[in-house]
């Protein structure tokens, strides 16, 4: 489309409304002030509104929040609930064993319970406060390179007003080319425009594999009669039932304010059976005693999903750039062993911004100059953290009660284990074919005993995600080559994609002459970008859509 398009110039461009971004647009903002420089800073979040795609646990290590905020109680940071005492469960399908002793680095004293769309509003409007630019619905689509090479000068945001064809509606609005000396990108877990920058620059070159787990979360009103309410309790952690100890994964419950508690299930994408569906397995998570017990005569509030990264040490990209750094989960910075990313992502935000004020200081910002931030990330905890749990990631991916061996020699030798580097063996787009025994289970999902109200189907929890999308846009999932879809994928795996999908964007549909064919409903997406990471074929692109669409979490 050969629109002039306005062309807005700053000094740093933050691509992404998360924690990271954030809290190092903040600490720029900070530093500059500590030396009377004037800096032009923006950023840009694809959400309505700063927070609505925000969604984690979330339990809080305040770590890097009180370097950022020393006296964030007196600020009003939204806290949930300021302790945190943990319990640690093993599920068969319907009884439980209390593991009678948490792992170190499960323990969570110190920490807090938040909602991170809540903690992230405040954050943005401290950013604001400080004269940070902050333009929430706007989508970075394309990254601008300097002419003659390598050099990231900026990022073009979304067109607005295309319709379905790629015809502009009437009221169509070109994107803006938003140039910056430093362009941060904090896209969280599968950035989109990471994708694109890491293939052309070869970020993720002699990295081991990125590996991704996906969740469904739901924020649920319990009765204040429930006992969970009057229990010291706050922080309940499970793994076994329903996946048993062959797949990764496991649940969460955490008290909130209000007779409120987060209730999530997080699958490891690993997994190889093609008729696992991560939403079915939340289900029965829920219906599980220990759980259904605590929630029992509830009602969900907001539910939503998200897939988070979490390869870890061995699979951070290259951090800098020329003209570009890389920041929290888009930089693989989360820690797997603790289930926790929010410190991490805030603390790398916050390193970045010393790096760019020496760049700006300097003005040079060259990947050399830039290359700071990467030697303050190896200087930091962040790096002794992650470090710590370098092989994490792989021991869990292993198989029955071998894992626990795995990471008990981990747990003995600062991370070590047996190998190091432990490989990464299976990939996330590994499935096994299916054999025509287990063939029928899957044309009749089963979706019992679901009463709209406390057990959703997945339209029903995604309206209670409220999302919404300009129905007339063109489709933001690209699938490059739809021919295999019901040729090699539907004969190989039935059609994956129909269940790994929390939000029925993919859906089977059977034609009057008894052919199939795969009907898309992008509208429903709920950006978590589970797609394109668990696709057997890699035949799933996700592209953002118009800025401002998607959900609207307000409490996840
Ligand atoms: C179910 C679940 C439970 C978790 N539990 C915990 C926990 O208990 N404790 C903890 O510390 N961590 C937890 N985490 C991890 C934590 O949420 C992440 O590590 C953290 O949010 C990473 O922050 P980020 O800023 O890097 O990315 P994100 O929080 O993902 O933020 C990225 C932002 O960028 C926006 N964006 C993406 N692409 C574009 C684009 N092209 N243009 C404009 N905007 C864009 C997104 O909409 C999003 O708002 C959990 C995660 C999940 C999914």
């Amino acid at each position: 489309m050969d629109e002039t398009r306005e062309a807005l110039e700053f000094d740093v461009l933050f691509v992404g409304g998360g924690p990271a971004n954030l809290a190092g647009a903040i600490h720029l903002l900070n530093l500059a002030r500590q030396k009377e420089m004037a800096i032009e800073v923006c950023l840009i979040e694809k959400a309505e509104t700063i927070g609505a795609h925000s969604l984690s646990g979330a339990i809080l290590d305040p770590v890097a929040l009180q370097e950022l905020v020393p006296d964030y109680s007196a600020k009003g940071c939204p806290i949930e609930e300021s302790e945190c005492r943990d319990e640690f469960y093993y599920l068969t399908r319907t009884g439980q064993f209390r593991v009678p002793f948490t792992p170190s680095y499960m323990h969570n004293d110190g920490c807090h319970i938040i909602s991170l769309s809540k903690f992230c509003v405040w954050l943005g409007e401290m950013a604001e406060e400080l004269g940070v630019n902050v333009f929430p619905g706007f989508a970075g689509t394309d990254v601008l390179y300097e002419s003659d090479g390598n050099r990231i000068i900026g990022v073009r945001t979304g067109d607005k007003g295309i319709d379905k064809d790629g015809h502009k509606r009437s009221n169509f609005e070109p994107g803006v080319d938003l140039m910056a000396k430093t362009t941060v990108f904090g896209e969280g877990p599968k950035g989109s425009l990471l994708r694109e920058v890491g293939k052309k620059l070869g970020l993720f070159e002699g990295k081991m594999p990125q590996v991704f787990e996906t969740a469904v979360k739901e924020v649920i009103e319990i009765p204040q009669s429930s006992s969970f309410n009057s229990s010291a309790t706050t922080v309940l952690h499970s793994f076994g039932y329903p996946l048993g100890l062959d797949t990764k994964g496991g649940g969460f419950l955490y008290k909130m304010k209000d007779n409120r508690v987060a209730l999530g299930f997080v699958v490891g994408l690993e997994y190889e059976d093609p008729l696992l569906e991560p939403y079915q397995a939340f289900l029965n998570f829920k219906k599980h005693p220990l759980i259904a017990d605590i929630i029992k005569g509830g009602k969900v509030l907001q539910q939503g999903a998200k897939t988070l990264s979490a390869g870890g040490f061995y699979t951070m990209p290259r951090l800098a750039v020329d003209g570009a750094v890389f920041v929290g989960d888009s930089a693989s910075m989360l820690n797997i062993q603790r289930l926790k990313g929010v410190h991490t992502a805030m603390k790398s935000g916050m390193l970045a911004a010393e790096a760019i004020l020496a760049a700006l200081e300097k003005d040079d910002f060259s990947s050399a100059t830039l290359a700071i931030y990467e030697q303050k990330v190896s200087g930091s905890w962040i790096k002794k953290e992650l470090y710590a749990a370098r092989n994490f990631s792989q021991a869990l991916s292993k198989k029955g009660f071998g894992k626990f061996i795995t990471i008990g020699a981990q747990y003995l030798s600062g991370g070590r284990g047996p190998v190091d580097p432990m490989p990464i063996e299976a990939d996330c787009t590994a499935l096994k074919t299916l054999v025509s025994r287990t063939a029928s289970r899957v044309e009749s999902p089963e979706n019992q005993d679901l009463d709209g109200k406390l057990y959703l189907d997945k339209l029903t929890g995604l309206y209670l995600s409220g999302t919404t999308h300009e129905e007339n846009q063109p489709c933001h999932l690209k699938i490059p080559n739809p021919d295999i879809c019901m040729t090699e994928c539907y004969e190989k795996f039935r059609s994956p994609c129909t269940r790994f999908c929390p939000a029925q964007v993919y859906e089977l549909e059977e034609e009057a002459d008894g052919s199939r064919r795969l009907k898309l409903n992008p509208s429903n997406c709920l950006h978590c970008k589970t797609c394109e990471i668990k696709d057997p074929l890699e035949n799933i692109i996700w592209t953002c859509p118009e800025g401002g669409g998607g959900p609207k979490y307000s409490i996840l």
